[in-house]
């Protein structure tokens, strides 16, 4: 299905602005909207917008339409885009900037369990240094769809079963390290 083409509404430069304050985000004015991402993209028939469609809107200022939609969330971070795209933009870190600025902003989608399954992960590796894998799939299950894990339990039994799925964390050394590293990522853009 050929990609319709956004229309730019008078100039608003605060969300390239905000997009560009983001490492990664940077690159965006270059794009020349060649598609060239989206045609890489294996995903691109799942999103709202697909990659280059989410560049226009970026530089058109849809601020809120382009958030509330579930387009980068679909982003499995293959990185075609990236190798193949003529400016060398990262379209990968341009969805992955607009997914800090969409959880900063309070805006979700109910079409992607990926916004809770990043704060999951990261709580769990905020708190123990690394992911405790059992406990974190369980607070996912738990704030999304408790009867999916029922799906999974095949998979997790067997790992249980190698010894390949801890039933209990364990902590790394050095978590004043860790903190101090995270911290200085939310300093530069991170989400919390
Ligand atoms: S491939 Fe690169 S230049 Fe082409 S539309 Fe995508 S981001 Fe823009
Ligand atoms: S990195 Fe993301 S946007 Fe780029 S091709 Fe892969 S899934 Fe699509």
């Amino acid at each position: 299905m050929a990609e319709t083409m956004v229309k730019a509404p008078a100039a608003d430069v605060s969300f390239i602005n905000e997009v560009c304050s983001i490492p990664g985000g940077e690159a965006i004015n270059s794009c020349i909207q060649c598609g060239v991402c989206t045609g890489s993209c294996p995903t691109a028939s799942q999103w709202d917008n697909p990659p280059r469609r989410v560049i226009a809107m970026v530089r058109a200022g849809l601020r809120d339409e382009l958030l509330s939609s579930n387009s980068m969330w679909f982003c499995v971070s293959c990185y075609s885009c990236t190798v193949r795209c003529p400016r060398d933009i990262k379209p990968a870190d341009i969805m992955h900037a607009l997914e800090i600025i969409a959880i900063r902003s309070g805006k979700s989608t109910k079409q992607s369990r990926t916004p809770i399954m990043y704060q999951c992960f990261v709580d769990s590796a905020r708190g123990n240094g690394r992911v405790y894998e059992l406990g974190m799939m369980i607070k996912l299950f738990l704030k999304t769809n408790p009867f999916s894990a029922l799906k999974l339990a095949p998979v997790g039994l067997g790992l249980l079963l190698h010894k390949r799925l801890p039933l209990t964390p364990s902590r790394i050394k050095g978590m004043s390290d860790l903190k101090a590293i995270l911290n200085k990522a939310r300093e530069l853009g991170g989400a919390k």
